[in-house]
Parts: structure tokens; sequence; C-alpha cells
């Protein structure tokens, strides 16, 4: 039954699937498989939702760009007016080519190099979303030798429960190694606020990804809240605090889960935003991009092993990580079913027993040569994408107005080999 429902933006005409009225079909022919297939009415239907529910509050959406940054994606996005996300120096990088300016970037990442706190300086981000205080004194000493001062975000690990359905997707709990944990960040936030060249402009949290549910957001911002109070007595100040960051994480359907209910979101999080003066800040990947892509997959074998039937596909974990690293579920169709069905497993031609997509699943009775999709594959997907087994990464397409577009071209062999030295040159150490 879930197998033949579709995202919004994907239907079938004369049993075939389209994304936007554009054939995949089609876009298989001349693009090739696999490949990645994106709607972009799909990504600004869901950003102006969210644009909508939060109108009533001062705030800013930062695009997650780790969920799929591809440059057409970024450039989509940031002409709708988004600012975005980072969590590495190549995400930076990246975000300026797309067309982001300084002011629209805030910096995430546990782990972020001294060269990359200089890059972040450098552009001028909005914020850095410091996870440590061995990071605050790195990130000061680096503004001083520049003569600048840093903008910061403290990011607070908020321990709340958070609901999302893999463990690894959960970032806000006690004991996590993202942020400052709870029992500290009163100590840290004065220390922000006594270093001289930093500037402590808000408070961040980000605790998890998937999460459906409001009562950890609500419990976040409560605890975020609470902390700048006491920031304010402790220090009498606290008076360039601007901004609460309270991350992403916004759910997606991809089997039968509860969305993230946005205009609920949105309600539980405005009063306390209003009442506190500040700019809210949310930094969703998934929500804007999830379910906006598909995998186009054609099949390259059927076989039967042992009890098993196998759909062998020209995809593989190294396209899409997500069903063997979270044991991810994405509903799998056929671009043309012609009515039959199978109970198998859909896997890749990777040598590794963890290469699938679906295990035991009903779905339709594809043969050789014919085209699936894996569903909701537009966050997540291409981003975690990698070259093992030497398969060159898949291209990228983004369908608009009746149109598509490769944004991303497929890998090359040259491409994989394009960094490794033929005749290495030895040196003495
Ligand atoms: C990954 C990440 C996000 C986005 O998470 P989604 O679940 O894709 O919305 C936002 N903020 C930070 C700091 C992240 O690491």
């Amino acid at each position: 039954m879930g197998e033949s429902v579709l995202s919004a933006g994907f239907a079938r005409t004369d049993g075939e699937l389209h994304c936007d009225g554009v054939s995949l079909d089609a876009i298989a022919r001349t693009v090739g498989t696999p490949a990645y297939i994106y709607s972009a009415p799909l990504i600004r239907e869901q950003y102006g939702r969210l644009e909508r529910a939060l109108a009533p509050v001062p705030h800013r959406i930062h695009y997650s760009a780790k969920a799929n940054s591809a440059r057409g994606v970024l450039a989509l996005l940031q002409s709708l007016g988004a600012g975005v996300d980072i969590v590495s120096g190549g995400e930076l990088y990246r975000a300026l080519a797309a067309g982001f300016g300084g002011a629209d970037i805030v910096f995430s990442g546990v782990g972020k190099t001294e060269r990359e706190l200089i890059e972040a300086l450098d552009s001028r981000v909005l914020l850095v979303n410091v996870e440590s205080e061995g990071e605050l004194r790195l990130l000061d000493r680096v503004a001083r030798e520049k003569g600048v001062i840093a903008p910061v975000a403290m990011r607070v690990n908020p321990e709340v429960m958070v609901d999302t359905p893999h463990h690894y997707t959960r970032t806000g709990e006690r004991g996590h190694k993202f942020g400052i944990p709870y029992a500290d960040a009163l100590e840290v936030g004065r220390l922000a606020e006594s270093l001289p060249n930093i500037r402590l402009a808000g408070l961040d949290m980000h605790i998890g990804s998937q999460v459906s549910r409001l009562e950890p957001y609500r419990d976040g911002m409560r605890r975020l809240l609470e902390l700048l109070d006491a920031l304010r007595s402790a220090t009498g100040g606290a008076k360039d605090i601007h901004y609460l960051d309270i991350g992403g994480g916004l759910a997606v359907t991809y089997e039968n889960e509860a969305p993230m209910d946005v205009e609920a979101f949105a309600e539980a999080v405005i009063p306390s935003i209003a009442e506190s003066g500040l700019t809210l800040i949310v930094e969703p990947g998934r929500f804007l991009v999830g379910n906006a892509g598909v995998l186009l997959t054609r099949v390259l074998y059927r076989k039967k092993s042992g009890d098993t039937e196998y759909i062998i596909t020209d995809a593989g974990m190294n396209d899409l990580l997500r069903p063997s690293h979270y044991n991810a579920y994405h509903r799998i169709t056929a671009v043309r079913p012609v009515g039959g069905r199978v109970v198998a497993d859909v896997v890749g031609p990777v040598c590794e027993s963890g290469d699938f997509f679906a295990l035991g699943r009903e779905v339709d009775d594809v043969q050789p040569g014919e085209l699936l999709v894996v569903q909701s594959s537009g966050a997540y997907g291409y981003s975690m994408a990698s070259t093992y087994n030497s398969r060159p990464r898949p291209a990228e397409v983004l369908v608009d107005d009746g149109r598509y577009a490769v944004i991303t071209q497929r890998e090359s062999y040259e491409d994989i080999v394009a960094r490794e030295v033929g005749e290495p040159e030895w040196r003495d150490a």
C-alpha cells in the first residue's frame, strides 16, 4: 500500500511517473542513471510554508546545506531569501559560490579547525555557533590576530529527550558530543562576555533530525531562555544577544511517520520568541528538500538466491547511504509499473551485504531495463554519496517549470582518480 504513495510533485501521467510534468524516462534516457531528480516547485513550496508560518515574529531561515549542497539547490534557496547553515569550510566555499553573502551564513559544527574559523571571519559570517570553551578561546585568539570581533552564538546542549527514529540523528541529549553541556553553559557564557574579541550575539541549539514532536523544541527553548535570564543577571549584560537559533530537525514523511506540522511548530515557538524580543533562527535541511527528490535507477538484473528474490539496481549504497547507515525506509516505485508485485530485496551493485534500499519488501515487479525511483531522497542523498567501489557519483537534475537541467554532472572515471599521484615524489622526513 505504502509503495504506491507518491510525494507531492511526483505523479503518473499515462501510467508513467513524472516530476512536475517532466518524464523521468526521458531524463533517464538523456542524463543516464543513477541520477537524483529534484523538484524546484516542491522546495519553493516547503520554504514558503515555513516562511508564512513564522511570519508573525522576526525570524531567519538558514537552510542546512549538508542536507543537499548542490549549487543549484543552494542558489534556488538563496533566491527565495533563505540564509544558510554550514558545518565546514567546504560548505562555506559552496555557499559563497552559490551567491550567499557572509551575513547570510551561520557556521555550525563541533570540530571547526583554526583554518575554518579564519575563513569564517574573513567571510564576515553572521554567527559562529561555538560548541566548546576551547573553540571559544581559539576563536577569540584568531579574531584578535585579525583585529576583528567575532560574532558568536553559543550552542548549548539543552539535554532534552528527542524522538528521532535512529539514535545517530539525536544530538541534544545529555552526554552527546554536540554543544556545551547545559551545566557549563552559564560559565562559558560569562567567559564569552569577558573575552575581548568575542561578541556573544546569540544562543543556539540543534536537538536532532527527523523530529516530529513539539516538546523537545519547547523544552529546549525554555532552557535557552532560562540561560539567557541567568546570563543577564550574572553579567548584568548579555546585551548583544539578539538571536535564538533553535536548529533544524523538522521531520518529513518517508513511510507513514507524522511529518512536522510546521504551523503547529510555529505556534509552539512564536510566543516565547515574541516575549523575548529576540530574532528566531531556524536551520531546516531535510524539511526543505527531503521529499523534493528521488533517486532514479535502472534495474540491471533479477535473481533468486535461496528464498530471496533480488532486484539489482544500478544505484548502490555509495549513491544513497541512508538505508544501510540509518536503516532508513524509502518508498520504492516503478516509473512505469505493469501491475505485478513481488516481495524482494532491492539491492545495489556494491560489494557489501549492507548495500540495499529495501529488504523483504513488496514492490513493483520490475524487470531488467526498467526504471525505479527511491523516493524522498532529496536530503542526505547525494551529499552523503561516495565513490566507494570506484563508482562515479551520480548526476543531479533540477526540474522546474516543465523543464529540467543537470545541476551536477555525473562523475567520470578520470574525476575519481584526478587527485592521485602516478609517480610518488619521495621525500626524506
Ligand atoms: C544537520 C543540521 C541541521 C539540519 O538538520 P535537518 O534534520 O536536516 O533539518 C541543522 N543544524 C545543524 C547544526 C545541523 O548539524
